[in-house]
């Protein structure tokens, strides 16, 4: 089970981090341009736009960090935030679950049923 997630809060932060360089090449290529002030001024606003954005998106992230759920990831033993039912570790990628009997399972709306649980435990009782 490799690969299949990332971890959301992970990926967006590279997406934010990502828009912050962005942003300063934008910039730093304006500079290039002094000698065209309507060009600089343009790679300017740019840059700014893409700065804005990852400030936006990293108030986004602490938003959602607050609703993640923080757990110990079995594999590695590090702590990493869980956002939704089924997240990714922010270590070694692997997929993590709030339900420790889903490991490594992709998630299925059938997990949340009692009944479905109540069978799985007779067929491993029968083994
Ligand atoms: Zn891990």
């Amino acid at each position: 089970m490799k690969l299949k997630y990332s971890n959301k809060i992970n990926k967006i932060r590279t997406v934010a981090l990502a828009l912050v360089f962005a942003g300063m090449i934008i910039m730093y290529i304006g500079l290039l341009f002094k000698s065209y002030e309507w060009v600089m001024v343009l790679f300017m606003f740019l840059g700014l736009i893409a700065i804005v954005l990852s400030t936006i998106i990293y108030f986004w992230i602490g938003m959602l960090s607050t609703k993640a759920v923080q757990v110990v990831c079995p594999e590695c033993g590090k702590p990493t935030k869980v956002l939704g039912r089924v997240d990714a570790c922010m270590f070694c990628q692997q997929p993590l679950t709030l339900d420790p009997n889903l490991e490594g399972e992709d998630f299925d709306e059938k997990y949340n049923s009692k009944k479905y649980w109540k069978e799985q435990q007779k067929k491993s009782n029968e083994q």
